[in-house]
């Protein structure tokens, strides 16, 4: 399966921006716009408050419904958690895990990512898996050992099987939020070193498995970095706060 066979997916993560009117609004204008309603796969990742709102927008649109987090228990005593379970309920069908920010300033460790990947695979949900150098690693040349040891943590206890239904994001983090943007030659090299650890285990789901982009990714440099053979879209943080910018990022991954 080359990457013409795989359908692009972009996926916006509001992080903890926004209130119920910002939600309605930005809904709103990316449906007027169109987005989500050609080939590539659109979805939107609100605060968990404002799942269940923008589920019932989003009703009858092709725009998809994804979680920045989850829980890694099932159900029970964990005051201020979110089960996979309560998100496939609300209607998500993806939800991020791994993201660098939870890793950073939440104490993420691989062993609770992939306790998380699980939970959400449970559930019948696709996880979004992040995996990411800082820049200290990178100037180190430390990238191939970071993103091959948060890979194979996941692919150590899922197994292989798992990534047939799970999308790997590869989000640089001195690229998050910063303005800056790995190249598209940068971003291919990481994105072939994924595939090609999956590729290891299992040509038919390496073939198949999109891997994403994340990192400043804005309106203006989406095509480049889309064009690459291995890069099937992108996670979007900031950009996806404002519907135009967005849209014109979905637009850019029809291409
Ligand atoms: C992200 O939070 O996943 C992200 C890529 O953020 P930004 O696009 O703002 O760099």
């Amino acid at each position: 399966m080359s990457k013409a066979t795989r359908r692009p997916l972009v996926a916006g993560n509001w992080k903890m921006h926004g209130n119920r009117a910002d939600a309605a609004r930005i809904v709103g204008e990316l449906l007027t716009r169109g987005a989500g309603a050609g080939h590539a796969e659109v979805i939107v990742c609100p605060p968990f408050v404002h799942l269940a709102d923008v589920r019932r927008q989003l009703d009858g649109s092709r725009i998809g419904l994804g979680a920045q987090d989850v829980c890694a228990e099932e159900a029970g005593a964990h005051t201020g958690e979110i089960s996979a379970a309560m998100l496939a309920d609300v209607g998500c069908r993806y939800v991020i895990v791994g993201h660098s920010e939870r890793r950073a300033l939440y104490g993420e460790d691989d062993e609770l990512v992939v306790r998380k990947f699980v939970a959400a695979r449970r559930h019948a949900l696709t996880p979004i898996l992040c995996v990411g150098e800082t820049h200290v690693e990178r100037e180190r040349d430390e990238t191939k050992v970071v993103i091959l040891r948060q890979l194979d943590a996941v692919l150590a206890a899922a197994g292989i099987a798992a990534f047939a239904t799970a999308v790997v994001a590869y989000e640089p983090v001195w690229a998050i939020g910063t303005g800056l943007t790995a190249s598209p030659e940068q971003a291919q090299e990481v994105h072939a070193l994924i595939r090609g650890r999956i590729e290891e285990k299992d040509d038919t789901i390496s073939a198949s498995l999109r891997v994403l982009y994340g990192g400043s990714v804005k309106a203006g440099n989406a095509s480049e970095l889309f064009a690459m053979p291995d890069v099937d879209g992108g996670l979007i943080g900031g950009a996806s706060l404002k519907a135009d910018e967005f849209a014109s990022i979905c637009a850019a991954a029809e291409r």
